[in-house]
C-alpha cells in the first residue's frame, strides 16, 4: 500500500482539465498534505523540497464521482433480463437479498474496485438491508471504501412499504396464493428503523470527510408520511444528507398522483423534505412545476443515464433541470440495472442522449457540461462540494491520470472532447485520493483483486443458490405484475384513488 507522501510533491509536466472552466490546459499541481496547495503555469517555481512527479504525457483530472449506486447490488451484475424498473423491484428480494454484514464489507470493496479503476473516487451509495437497516451492517459497507481508499456517503435505505404494496391496487391485481406470496415479505416498522438510523449517525465510527452517513427513504410511495417526517427530524438533527429516488417511472408517477392527490415532488415538498441536502435520483417523470419546486430549494438532481435506458424508464430532460437551476450530478446507479460503475460511460450517455430532446444543437449538453456534472455536480450532491470534484486550492488531492500515449488520445486534437466522447477508463495509469496514491499502474494498491474476485465468485454462487426459492416464488408472480405495472403505463389500466397515506 503506497502511504500518503510526507514532502509535499510538485506534479509537472501534465495537462490539467478544469471542470469549472471546462478547459484543459497545461499547469503545475503543488500537493500537500494531501491537498492541492497551489496551480501554477508549466516550470513556474515551487517549494524546492517537494517531491518532483513527472506527468508528461497524462492529463490529470479530477476524480470524478459517482452521484448514485447501491453497493449490495455489486453482485448482481449481468443477471438483470428484460425488466422495467418495476420488474426490477419485484425481483429485487432475490437479486439483492440474503446478504449478511461480510457481504456488505466485500460488496463495498467491490464497488469501490471498479469505481476507483474507472477514476471515480467518490459515491453516494444507497445500500438496502432487510428487512430494517442496523448500524453493524452501515459501518461494514463504510469500512469496505475507507480500507480501499476510497470516499463515500453511505445511506441506509429506508421503506415502511413494499413494492407491491406501495403501488395502489397492485397488491389486489394478484391471485390470492401470488397475494399471500408476497404478504410473507414484510418491512420493519418505521420507529424501528429510524431507530436503527438514529444509531448509525450517532455512533458513526468514520472520518466524515472520506465516509459518511446519510439518510435515503428509498422511494415516495414506499414509506408513510411519518415515516418521512421522522427522516427529515433526524436528517436535520445529525446534519446528515437525504437521498430519494424521485418518479424513475411513469408508474411512480401515475401512483402518486392516485395516492397523494399531486406529484410526488409537491408531496415530499408538503413533508418538508426538498432542500440543498437532498439529492433526486433520476427524476425523469417531473413536470415543469416539479423542477421549479426542486430548483427553488436548492435541491439537486443524480442523473442515471445508463439505468434509464437498461429499465426503458424514459429520458430525463437534463436541459431543463439546469434551467429550472436544479444541480445535476451523474450516477451509475446499481450493477443489477446498468451492470456496470463507469463514470466515463455515464458522461458519454448523457451528453448523447441530451442530442434526443432538440433538433437545436445549442440545447445539447456539451463535454464540458458533462464533465463538470460528473465532478463538480456530483461533488455537490455529496455535500462535498467543499472538499472535492474540482481542481482548486484547499480541494483534496482527488486526482486520475491518464495516458495521452493511449489510443482514446491519438492524435491529440481536443483532450476534453476524447476525454468524454472516446475515454472508457482504459487510459487511467494512477488515481490517487487526498494525495494517497490508491491506483498505480493501472492496478488497485488497496484491494488484492484476485483474492476479491475468488470471494465475490464464491458468494454470488452461494448466495444465488440460497435465493434460488425465492427467485422461483417470484418468477410465477412476475407475469401478474407484469400484466399490471405494463397495462398502467399503457393506460389500459386505471389505478383507484387512495387518499390514505
Ligand atoms: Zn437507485
Amino acid at each position: 500500500m503506497t502511504a500518503l507522501s510526507a514532502r509535499p510533491q510538485a506534479i509537472r509536466g501534465g495537462l490539467v482539465a478544469f471542470p469549472a472552466e471546462g478547459t484543459v490546459r497545461a499547469a503545475d499541481l503543488l500537493i500537500e498534505g494531501g491537498r492541492i496547495a497551489a496551480i501554477v503555469a508549466p516550470g513556474e517555481a515551487l517549494p524546492d523540497e517537494a517531491e518532483r512527479v513527472d506527468a508528461t504525457d497524462r492529463l490529470i483530472t479530477p476524480g470524478l464521482v459517482n452521484a448514485h449506486t447501491h453497493s449490495h447490488l455489486a453482485i448482481a451484475k449481468g443477471m438483470a433480463r428484460a425488466w422495467t424498473l418495476e420488474l426490477h423491484l419485484h425481483n429485487g428480494p432475490w437479486t439483492g437479498g440474503g446478504q449478511n454484514v461480510d457481504d456488505r464489507y466485500l460488496l463495498a470493496q467491490a464497488s469501490a474496485a471498479e469505481m476507483l479503476l474507472k477514476g471515480c473516487t467518490a459515491c453516494y451509495d444507497l445500500v438496502l438491508e432487510l428487512p430494517t437497516p442496523s448500524p453493524e451492517g452501515m459501518f461494514a459497507t463504510a469500512a469496505g471504501y475507507a480500507d480501499a481508499g476510497m470516499r463515500a456517503v453511505v445511506t441506509p435505505m429506508l421503506a415502511d412499504r413494499t413494492f407491491w404494496q406501495a403501488i395502489p391496487g397492485l397488491r389486489e391485481a394478484l391471485p390470492p396464493e401470488a397475494r399471500a406470496s408476497v404478504d410473507a415479505i414484510v418491512m420493519a416498522s418505521s420507529d424501528m428503523a429510524l431507530a436503527a438510523c438514529e444509531r448509525v449517525l450517532a455512533h458513526w465510527p468514520h472520518d466524515r470527510a472520506q465516509v459518511r452517513p446519510g439518510l435515503a427513504p428509498t422511494i415516495p410511495l414506499h414509506c408513510s408520511d411519518d415515516f418521512w417526517r421522522g427522516a427529515r427530524a433526524l436528517a436535520d438533527r445529525h446534519g446528515a444528507p437525504m437521498h430519494a429516488h424521485l418518479a424513475e417511472s411513469k408508474i411512480q408517477a401515475l401512483a402518486g398522483q392516485a395516492r397523494y392527490r399531486m406529484s410526488l415532488t409537491a408531496h415530499l415538498d408538503r413533508l418538508g423534505i426538498l432542500g440543498p441536502d437532498f439529492t433526486a435520483a433520476h427524476g425523469i417523470w417531473l413536470g415543469e412545476d416539479d423542477l421549479a419546486l426542486l430548483g427553488r430549494r436548492g435541491a439537486c438532481i443524480a442523473h442515471n443515464p445508463s439505468s434509464n435506458f437498461r429499465l426503458g424508464s424514459g429520458i430525463a430532460n437534463v436541459p431543463a433541470m439546469i434551467a429550472a437551476g436544479v444541480q445535476v450530478g451523474l450516477g451509475s446507479d446499481a450493477c443489477s440495472c446498468s451492470d456496470h460503475q463507469n463514470l466515463f460511460e455515464v458522461m458519454r450517455l448523457a451528453c448523447y442522449l441530451s442530442r434526443t430532446a432538440s433538433f437545436d444543437p445549442d440545447d445539447w449538453l456539451t463535454p464540458a457540461d458533462v464533465f463538470a456534472m460528473a465532478t463538480r455536480g456530483s461533488a455537490r450532491a455529496l455535500g462535498m462540494q467543499d472538499l472535492i470534484g474540482d481542481i482548486c486550492p484547499g480541494h483534496a488531492a482527488d486526482l486520475v491520470f491518464l495516458d495521452l500515449g493511449s489510443i482514446n488520445f491519438t492524435p491529440l486534437n481536443d483532450a476534453l472532447y476524447q476525454l468524454v466522447f472516446a475515454e472508457e477508463g482504459r487510459s487511467i495509469t494512477r488515481v490517487m485520493v487526498g494525495g494517497r496514491i490508491v491506483v498505480e499502474d493501472s492496478q488497485l494498491t488497496t484491494i488484492d483483486y484476485p483474492a476479491l474476485r475468488a470471494q465475490l465468485n464464491d458468494r454470488a454462487r452461494e448466495i444465488f443458490a440460497a435465493n434460488a426459492p425465492r427467485r422461483r416464488e417470484l418468477a410465477a408472480i412476475e407475469p401478474y405484475v407484469k400484466h399490471f405495472c405494463v397495462g398502467l403505463a399503457q393506460g389500459r389500466i386505471e389505478l383507484a384513488g387512495n387518499p390514505a397515506t
